[in-house]
């Protein structure tokens, strides 16, 4: 038996052997497989192009490649001798935004919203750039089959910005139909700079839960509003209280985030109107406090109108909800370890839980597995510095300006992901 040193260098060893296969020629092909995927984004679940091109840039692989999982998913299984399975996770779909980078290759794509409206279409989050660091790793890793054992199952998911597209892939079989994995790894792009790893145990992104809400009142003339019950005022005053549930029903040990995005009321500004519509928007850290925080909103809702006199309950419906995604503690230390002695400890660095939202952490516990999702740099280091030495930020993610640096976020991305997985592979 080889001590864990040696066993460690061994593994070391193979990882380096495993990424000789990230050649030039094959970096400079996944980085056009990317410029096609930024050109033409796709809205959540109507990723039918991109996944086509998954699909068609596995197919030269030696995996089995399966298309139309919860919509337009595609789930890819390299099989490699016995050993563990790990999954590998990549989201596929754009914004609503109108491209502002410049670059050669943006998009001026325009698709059909659901309700209807036709709109610019942005790669904006990135995940043009995970999809295509999801293909590098797999050709990587299908052509470096000396080095490891075990399997690999890559899930490439639609609707992520909506929420859905992980559920969607597992009401559609996944767990039935693929391997079940024993961790699922998965990362985001992020204006850092390239090549570095932000990590965190334990709660690492929020949970999300938006309502639509209409107030019911009585339309009348804005002169004589003794005739009239006005809604206005009544989401004006729900508004207010909303602020009181963070600040005081939340424990300062807890965190929480309350936002009214949308208040819409009205014609003019001397008629009363009938209704009122709110759109509210929730963040939580635990499971109680989610639960807490959703009821709080209810009961302030319900009584501002009650306490108005409302002839008619307000209408409150739960539109997209995303759990919190939990880090499980061991499984990172793990990841993190094999990163850290593969890139250099000053690559890794720890984040504090972050207030976005994602749904990579529902596959996981859908089979009870632990789920390890990081943020990768993916910004020139260069470019970085010198914005940030000039006193701005880079521009975030959603932004019409954002856009990771080609290189080095694309061979960055693909080294962290390879990295992460032969840490739970079976090293030969
Ligand atoms: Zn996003
Ligand atoms: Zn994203």
């Amino acid at each position: 038996m080889p001590n864990r040193t040696d066993a460690q260098t061994c593994k070391e060893t193979y990882m380096r052997h495993a990424l000789t296969h990230w050649t030039a020629e094959l970096a400079e092909e996944t980085a056009e497989f990317y410029r096609d995927l930024h050109r033409h984004p796709e809205l959540s679940f109507q990723e039918h192009r991109t996944a086509r091109q998954v699909a068609q840039a596995l197919k030269r692989l030696d995996c089995e490649v399966t298309t139309g999982i919860g919509g337009t998913g595609v789930v890819a299984v390299l099989r490699n001798g016995d050993g563990p399975v790990v999954m590998l996770r990549a989201d596929m779909d754009a914004l609503p935004v109108e491209e502002a980078t410049g670059l050669s290759y943006a998009s001026t794509d325009k698709a059909t919203e659901p309700a209807g409206n036709e709109v610019p279409v942005m790669h904006a989050c990135g995940h043009d750039m995970h999809t295509a660091c999801l293909v590098g790793t797999l050709t990587v890793l299908s052509q470096a089959r000396e080095s490891w054992a075990g399997t690999v199952v890559g899930v490439f998911q639609p609707a992520e910005e909506v929420t859905g597209g992980a559920a969607a892939m597992i009401a559609d079989g996944l767990f039935e139909r693929f391997p079940v994995p024993e961790v699922v790894l998965a990362q985001h792009v992020s204006p850092a700079p390239a090549g570095t790893v932000g990590h965190g145990s334990g709660p690492f992104m929020a949970a999300s839960d938006s309502a639509q809400v209409t107030l019911f009142g009585r339309g009348g003339h804005g002169a004589s509003p003794q005739y009239a019950l006005d809604p206005v005022l009544m989401a004006a005053s729900v508004v207010v209280r909303l602020q009181g549930i963070v600040a005081r029903e939340i424990s300062m040990h807890e965190q929480a985030v309350v936002t009214v995005g949308r208040l819409q009321a009205g014609t003019k500004d001397n008629v009363i109107p009938d209704t009122a519509e709110l759109g509210i928007n929730i963040r939580t850290y635990s499971a109680q406090i989610r639960q807490k925080v959703r009821a709080a909103v209810e009961r302030v809702i319900r009584a501002e109108a009650a306490a108005a006199g409302a002839e008619r309950e307000p209408a409150i419906e739960w539109t997209h909800g995303a759990p919190v995604l939990v880090n499980d503690p061991e499984a990172t230390a793990r990841t993190v370890k094999g990163l850290e002695e593969h890139l250099g400890v000053e690559r890794l660095t720890p984040l504090p839980p972050m207030p976005a939202s994602e749904d990579a952490g529902v596959f996981g516990e859908a089979v009870g597995a632990p789920t390890v999702y990081w943020m990768w740099g993916g910004s020139d280091p260069e470019e970085f510095s010198a914005t940030m030495a000039e006193g701005r930020m880079p521009p975030l993610n959603h932004r019409p300006d954002y856009a990771p640096a080609l290189e080095p976020a694309l061979s960055t991305g693909v080294e962290i992901m390879t990295v992460a997985a032969l840490t739970w592979l079976t090293a030969r």
